[in-house]
């Protein structure tokens, strides 16, 4: 398998180049050179299997020949065997056409592990088979970190530095990055946004002096080889519930649209969608798309889900890509545009394929904790606000007309464990969730971070002067 940028202006790459470069030379995103089709034998044959198996399969051809088989179906199946549930994403059914897949049952209680555990391991394999290090710098508006961290800490050709936006995570999400005191673990609080962080992020890899001094990585959300590893539990959940003989819907809570974009990935293989719904807390330019073909940024509003707080979502490059009929340099002219102007125009042919599969809704924190609340009466259970956020938004659609086929079921994704965001969670119930037993001890735990203004310069220094040393950020906080 071979991949090209969205931009078209870079090098193509194999599969073991794309997962260590993330961002292509030119600015624009990796994305596979052709899609594999998956037969309809193949996506029953999904049916039953045992998650690490079933997600091997899915994953196998994106891979081609940088790992054998054997090797890819082991070191999946290790990635998940951590996790504490034994159906690995069990899927919880609501109502008579609503079910829940349970994505948080990873290290770092959300769903970002599905793809972070796998990757971790690709780069260890990769690296190892190159005797290469990196230097991994990403940027977190919460999940992300903690499971980067959880997937590299400790490895010993890896560096990470995350970047969170300070204050503006949630303690638990904070406490995750923050008491790791593996010596390859680094991190920093930006006075500023998740926009700041990922735009510094952004401007790191676009320094190429320092990008190849550093053999800077990512394994933030650009990086293909997430969205792989995420396309696989669509399969799972859809060939559950009676795909490929029966087409299902999913609802996503979104950010940087890289898990719907997962999803629409699985549709490009074969896998009957009927639709992708799309959910946005009140910083809603994915919404606003969808809704009038216009994308245009607006200020950055703290959520009760913060890891929806984004006003620039990086993946949906990958979809202006297939909706431009893969036109890179369409692709590179929108995207300048977008950065000098704040506004993307697809225009209405493009809108319109866009829509063929996705719809959209978004709620603001009240009408969150009103979901959470409502579930919990009436099904019992406790979810967290971004999953919440999907559940509603799939609802809202239905109600709106869209999804007029009964029989397609739904599935809701539920990106994090309600344990993440206790305080939400207790507002909208008045229960408190507790945390699993395995992060039990996590407030007592002891923190480090290092606290900087929103400047490139002292991030770039700091990084610098720690991959030089190969040791720890110093606290001071
Ligand atoms: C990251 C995250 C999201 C958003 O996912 P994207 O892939 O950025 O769209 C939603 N919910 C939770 C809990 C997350 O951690």
């Amino acid at each position: 398998m071979r991949y090209v940028s969205t931009r078209g202006a870079a090098p193509t790459l194999g599969f073991e180049d794309v997962l260590l470069t993330g961002l292509a030379r030119d600015g624009g995103l990796y994305v596979p050179e052709t899609w594999p089709v998956f037969s309809v034998a193949e996506i029953r044959a999904l049916a039953g299997l045992p998650y690490g198996e079933a997600a091997a399969r899915v994953m196998e051809p994106f891979i081609g020949d940088a790992l054998d088989e054997g090797t890819l179906l082991t070191l999946v199946r290790d990635a998940y065997a951590a996790f504490d549930h034994a159906a690995v994403a069990p899927l919880k059914q609501l109502d008579e056409r609503t079910w829940l897949m349970e994505l948080f049952h990873g290290p770092t209680l959300a769903f970002k592990d599905f793809a972070l555990q796998v990757v971790g391991r690709l780069f260890d394999h990769v690296l190892t088979k190159r005797d290469r290090r990196v230097t991994i710098v990403g940027a977190t508006s919460g999940d992300t970190g903690s499971a980067a961290i959880e997937a590299c800490r400790g490895r010993e050709r890896i560096d990470v530095f995350i970047l969170h936006p300070h204050g503006r995570v949630s303690e638990v999400q904070r406490r995750q990055m923050t008491t790791v005191m593996d010596k390859n673990v680094h991190n920093i609080a930006i006075e500023g946004t998740f926009d700041d962080c990922q735009d510094m992020v952004k401007a790191m890899f676009n320094d190429t002096g320092f990008r190849d001094e550093m053999d800077l990585s990512a394994v933030n959300s650009i990086n293909w080889a997430r969205i792989m590893a995420q396309i696989a539990y669509y399969f799972v959940a859809a060939a559950a519930l009676g795909a490929p003989d029966r087409r299902v819907a999913f609802a996503v809570p979104s950010g940087n649209f890289g898990n719907v974009f997962a999803g629409y990935g699985a549709a490009k293989m074969g896998l009957p969608l009927a639709k992708l719904i799309v959910g946005s807390n009140r910083n809603d330019i994915l919404t606003r798309f969808f809704d009038t073909g216009v994308m245009s940024t607006a200020e950055v509003h703290p959520t009760y889900s913060p890891s929806m707080d984004i006003q620039v979502s990086s993946n949906f490059e990958r979809l202006l890509f297939e909706i431009f009929d893969r036109d890179g340099t369409a692709v590179a002219e929108a995207m300048t545009a977008f950065r000098e102007t704040g506004k993307l125009d697809p225009g209405a042919a493009p809108w319109r394929k866009a829509r063929e599969l996705f719809e959209a809704a978004r709620l603001d924190d009240s009408q969150t904790l009103a979901e959470i609340a409502r579930l919990y009466r009436e099904t019992g259970e406790l979810i967290d606000p971004h999953s919440a956020i999907g559940i509603a938004a799939a609802r809202l659609r239905r109600d709106a007309g869209g999804l007029r086929d009964d029989a397609v079921p739904i599935v809701a994704l539920a990106t994090a464990h309600p344990a993440k965001f206790p305080d939400a969670v207790e507002k909208a119930s008045g229960v408190r969730p507790s945390l699993p037993a395995r992060l039990g001890d996590l407030f007592s735990r002891e923190e480090r971070v290092t606290v900087l203004p929103k400047d490139l310069a002292q991030v770039q220094d700091l990084v610098r002067r720690h991959v030089a040393l190969d040791t720890p950020v110093t606290e001071n906080a």
